[in-house]
């Protein structure tokens, strides 16, 4: 792992979030992006070197809204920036921990990203990920 990229917060309502953590944060969010294939609309903040994202559901069987269902708003996932998803996901699969998908998804934030299950984690969802490039 590189670096810690970002930090991914379920939130209810992303227009309130976003006045909050602005107010929080001191910084405006600097993006908006839909994921549809994720069911999420997310916003971005950038702190110092780690970014925030904010993660609302677009729709009831969105991963995001069974996971504020369960357990209520708050801290989603930690997200590592690698040099390559495809080559951590094939390492990290043989080093005995779940990866969620065999092949890099697209992300938000111009990314290739993928997760690693929380049961293999210590509860904690794990994304990493990698730019794109344009
Ligand atoms: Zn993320």
């Amino acid at each position: 792992m590189n670096k810690l990229e970002h930090i991914g917060i379920a939130v209810r309502n992303l227009d309130e979030s976003n006045k909050l953590f602005a107010r929080l944060l001191g910084v405006e969010h600097y993006k908006i992006e839909v994921v549809e294939r994720e069911g999420v609309r997310t916003s971005f903040f950038k702190v110092g070197e780690v970014k925030i994202e904010l993660l609302e559901a677009t729709r009831p069987d969105s991963a995001i809204a069974t996971f504020i269902e369960k357990r209520g708003e708050g801290i989603h996932h930690l997200a590592f920036d690698v040099s390559s998803v495809e080559k951590k996901i094939a390492a990290f699969t043989e080093d005995g921990f779940k990866v969620l998908s065999d092949k890099p998804m697209t992300g938000a934030d111009n990314k290739m990203i993928a997760f690693l299950h929380p049961k293999s984690t210590n509860g904690v969802l794990v994304e990493i990920c990698q730019d794109k490039g344009s």
